[in-house]
Parts: C-alpha cells; structure tokens; sequence
C-alpha cells in the first residue's frame, strides 16, 4: 500500500469543484450570488459561447479591498462568516469560501475590483490555481469576474460539457433563478454580444412578467402570510394557468431558490382541489424564516434545505396558499374551483392540446391497436342487441355524451368512464413494459417537430438512452427545435408534441435516475393519461367493448390512477328500485 499522504491544494480544490462547479450554468450562480452578496444594485452578465468560452459578471457592489484580493480566492476564505454562530444566523447567499477557489482551479479567472474608499481599482488573476500578482487597474465601484475555458485543464470534465446551446440554456436558468429572487436589483444578460434580456429594478409582479411571461403575470394571485417567525409571499398562478411539468415553480428559502420536497409537497395539497392530476402549478414564492429554523447547509450547490419544524412549516405554507387561491376563486370558471369530481378529470383545461377535439374520430385499428389483437381476436363479440354473456363488465350499448361507455351484464346496466378506465389500463401496462425493459415503440410516419427551449433541447441530448428506455426517440434538430420520431406504441394515438413535452420536463426536473425510480409511477401516470382516450371521441361498439374486456384483464382497473372509480355497476334492483317498480 502506497503512503497516506496529503492531496495537494489544487487537487482538493478540483476535487470539490466537481461538487460545485458541474458546468457554466453553475459557475454563474456562484458569481451571481457573489454579486448580491456585495449588495450590487446592478449586476451584468456576458457569456461566450454557452459561457464555455466565457462568463463574465460585473457588479456595482461593495467591491474587494486590494489587500484582501488573495485570499479571495483561497479555499475556505470567506468574508461572510467567522463563527459557528454566524454560520447558525446566515443571511448571505455565500459563506463557504470555496466557489472562487473551485473556479479557479478548473478555469482561467481574472478579477478586478474597487472598494468605495479606495484610490485606485485592483485585479488579479488566477489559472490552474496559482494565483498571480495584484496589479492596479481601471474599474468603477464594484467588481468584475471573468472566467474563461472553462476545464482547459480538467480535459475529462471538459468532456460532459454539451453543447453551446444547452450550457446556454442552462446559465439562462441560473439567471431568471437570480433575477426573480431581487426585484430590486437590475439585471442584464448577453450571449455572444447579443443582448438576450435586460431587466430593470422593479416591482416583484413586474419582475414576474418579465422573466416568465405575461401569460403567468396575468394568472396569478397575490400571496401574503405573515406566521410572525415565518412568512410567505409571492404569487400563485390560478388553477387555469397550469403547466404540463413544473418548470415555472420557484421557490426561495430567505432569498435563496431551493427545491425542496416538503414545501412541494404543500404546494402540491393547496392546489390539489383546483388542479387536474396531470397538470402543473406555477409559481413564484417566497418563504421568509428565522434563520435559526432552516439549515442551509446540507447540500452542495445549497439547493436543498433542512427545517427544524417541518411540519409547521408545511402547515403554513400550506393554508397560505390555499387561502390565497381561494380568496379570488370567483374569477375562475366555477369547473376550475370546484374539486374534481369523477367525469370532470376529463373536460378541456385551458391551454391543453385536446386530442378528441382536434381531431378526427380514429378509425377501430388505431384506437385499441392492443386491445384488439390481446383481446378481441379471441373473445366473440357480440353485437350491440346481444344477450349480455358471462364477461363480468357485460358489452356496449352506448356511448353518453362522449364520456361514459352504457354497458349490460347479466345483473344490469354498466356505467364506464372511459378516459379513466382507458388510463388505468394503459399505466399498468406501461408499468409492465417499463420492469420488463419492452416498451414497444411505434415509428411516426411524420416526426412530430416542436419549438422547445433550450432545456428542453439540453434534455434530449443528455438522457437519450432514458428516453429510448421508455419507448421515445426524439433528436435536436436545431437547437430550439425537437422532433419525436417514435413514442410508445400504447401510446401512439397521443398528441405526441405534448407527451414528450411532459416527459422531458420531468427528465429535466428530476434527473433521470429518478424518473426511473422514485418517480416512476408518477411519470408512468401523466403518459397513461396522455395515451388514454379523451372526451369526446366517438367510440364504435367493437371498440367499447374491447375496452371493457382490457379492463377485466387489468389489475386495479376499478380505479383510475387518481383513486377515483372508473366504472358503476346499477343492477336492475336498483333500477327497479329508481322506478318503484314492484318485482
Ligand atoms: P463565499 O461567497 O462563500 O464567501 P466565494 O469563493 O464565492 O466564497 O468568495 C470568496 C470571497 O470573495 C467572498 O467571501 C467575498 O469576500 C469576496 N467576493 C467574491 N466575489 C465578490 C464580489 N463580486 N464582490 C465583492 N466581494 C466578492
Ligand atoms: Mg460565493
């Protein structure tokens, strides 16, 4: 066994930048953060391609005394904390003193700097980790960072970087993260010279219009709860504007954007009355709490925090959301407010593609493609007259008002949501595709093309092999736009643009280990529902009836995926009943 010997002091600092410092989207937060942390009222940030080539920030804040310019970027070197008690109370973003140390480590770095009392401006520079000589400079108040080629020297890392468009896509992310998380604090962003978004100080709703769109601004509800020791404000969006992931969910923890579960989950619960299954809240909140009541240090990248009260945390963010949503419920249409009942899961939502509507009835082959050739190549299908057989659902007779399949057995009338029930089927089947690993795919005779953000973009290029394992192809075939090529065959007769849209933004939110494991089923719901027949949709009596014999086969399929029930049994008792029909 070879010695056990200290690691040198840019190898530890390479080694922890591989925790902090994973692509140019993260060097830009540590920069952004460093930023505010000086108090900067303006913070500019130019970016060469994708910010591989360069990230550059400029601040107008407090700046960096010439003799402590060093120590900037010295592992564990910090201006922000001294103690165990400061850490305890931490108000600034930063207290680690490790980002510029990291960045330096695995980048060319330069820094200039003023402070206010200061004669003149300072740089430095630092490459590989060793660290240059402080020269005087040009600079106004505040501090530049400049970092450029990014992992020139850690060819390895170099190597997981993507595309320009995707690590743009990525640094565009950071930026909205910062720039929703200080409205008062102007903010610019350029991309090879290109201005892309300049934002002035503001109020926090005209912050919210500016970086996630009008549609949102106008959507949403003003949130405002004060616990004393624990506040909340921000905005929800109304149940009406729902996304198909969550990608406009921000959540700030003392100014810090956090993901974390347990604030999801009451967000999750405040909207759960209001909002389909398969649909997404957006939203813009703030959570403000003793810093004694949060630890934010259990993470990396900060990301991810830690309550000393998790429950009443949970509690108040909870009500305050739901109060804020209700308190303005009469603006929303009287569906939208009132919880789901069975039957409604399947009307129309604002601003969802509605396959039933749009378009024409499919043909018998394409509609149960599956049920067809498991079910009703053996099965005899009686007529629609036919005494109702032994099969426990009974056969068709009708459909109603395009939602429920009419159904006779031998004790009387079956009533089938047929969105739900077709749900249901599909998820299991899915589910035992997926364990499996043979997910049948079916190849589109036209690629469905779609404009897609860069993250998007981002996704398909990172998790390919996720996606293929869960029956989709789909390629870039410019950066803002994706082509799906193939989707489950279960699935074909999905709006194919929305279901890979659905599934990308979960791939991206979540990671694809995820997806494939703790999330999974939900993942496996929101395709089933994407694939299940919608409302509307004239169904022949062949194929009723081979949905009602898919269900006979199909574990739990009494109950949609949401736990409501998915067919009625009224047996002729009961109708006599209804009648007062004396037997
Ligand atoms: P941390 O933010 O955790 O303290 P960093 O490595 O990000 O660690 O920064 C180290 C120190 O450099 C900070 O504590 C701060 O004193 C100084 N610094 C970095 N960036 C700036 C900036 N933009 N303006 C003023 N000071 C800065
Ligand atoms: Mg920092």
């Amino acid at each position: 066994m070879p010695d056990i010997r200290p690691l040198p002091e840019t190898l530890i600092s390479q080694i922890a930048a591989g925790e902090v410092v994973d692509r140019p989207a993260s060097v830009l937060k540590e920069l952004l953060e460093n930023g505010l942390d000086a108090g900067a009222t303006d913070i500019g940030v130019a970016l060469v391609e994708g910010g591989v080539k360069q990230i550059r920030a400029v601040d107008n804040g407090a700046g960096i005394q010439s003799e402590d310019l060093p120590m900037a970027f010295a592992r564990h070197a910090t201006s922000k904390i001294a103690s165990l008690h400061d850490l305890e109370q931490v108000r600034s973003l930063g207290f680690r003193g490790e980002a510029l140390a990291s960045i330096a480590s695995v980048a060319r770095v330069a820094l200039s700097s003023r402070t206010a009392g200061a004669a003149s401006a300072f740089s430095l520079s630092a490459e590989g980790g060793s660290i240059g000589a402080v020269q005087p400079a040009a600079h106004p108040l505040g501090t530049t960072v400049e970092v450029s080629d990014l992992y020139y020297n850690t060819p390895a890392r170099r190597k997981f970087l993507k595309s320009d468009a995707t690590e743009l896509a990525h640094c565009e992310d950071a930026f909205t993260r910062a720039a929703l998380s200080r409205h008062d604090v102007a903010f610019s962003l350029r991309h090879n010279g290109r201005v892309l978004t300049r934002l002035a100080p503001s109020d926090s709703a005209y912050r919210v219009g500016g970086t996630l769109g009008a549609d949102f601004a106008q959507s949403m509800r003003p949130i405002a709860a004060d616990g004393g020791a624990i506040r909340l404000h921000g905005f929800a969006g109304s149940p009406a504007f729902t996304r198909a992931s969550r990608d406009t969910q921000f959540v700030y923890v003392n100014g810090r954007f956090v993901r974390d579960k347990l604030i999801s989950h009451a967000l999750r619960e405040a909207y759960r009355d209001v909002l389909h299954g398969e649909r997404h809240p957006a939203y813009v909140l703030f959570l403000e709490i003793d810093p004694l009541g949060v630890d934010v240090n259990v993470h990396p990248a900060k990301i991810e925090v830690r309550f000393r009260d998790p429950r009443a945390v949970h509690q108040f963010v909870f009500h305050a959301v739901a109060k804020g949503l209700s308190g303005t419920a009469a603006e929303t249409p009287a569906a939208m407010a009132a919880p789901v009942a069975v039957g409604q899961s399947i009307q129309p939502r604002a601003g969802q593609g509605f396959l039933g509507l749009a378009q024409p009835v499919a043909g018998y082959t394409a509609m149960f493609a599956d049920a067809r050739a498991e079910t009703l190549g053996t099965a005899s299908v009686p007529g629609n007259d036919s005494n109702a057989g032994e099969a426990p659902l009974g056969f068709a007779i009708a459909q109603l008002h395009g939602i429920y399949i009419l159904a006779q057995n031998r004790q009387g009338l079956i009533l089938v949501d047929m969105h739900a029930a077709h749900e249901r089927i599909l998820y299991e089947k899915l589910k035992a595709a997926l364990d499996l690993r043979a997910m049948n795919t079916q190849k589109l005779l036209i690629p469905s093309t779609f404009h897609a953000d860069g993250l998007d973009v981002a996704t398909v290029e990172e998790h390919g092999a996720t996606l293929n394992l869960l029956g989709f192809d789909v390629a870039a075939i410019s950066p803002f736009a994706l082509a799906v090529r193939a989707v489950p065959s279960m699935l074909a007769n999905a709006d194919t643009t929305e279901l890979a849209r659905a599934i990308l933004r979960d791939i991206r939110e979540f990671g694809a280990s995820r997806v494939l494991t703790e999330r999974r089923d939900e993942l496996l719901g929101t395709m089933a529902c994407h694939g299940a027949v919608r409302a509307n949709r004239a169904l022949t009596i062949p194929e009723m009836n081979a949905l009602l014999r898919e269900m006979e086969e199909t574990e739990r399929s009494g109950q949609c995926n949401h736990g409501r029930p998915t067919w009625y049994q009224m047996s002729l008792a009961d109708l006599d009943k209804l009648f007062m029909r004396g037997r």
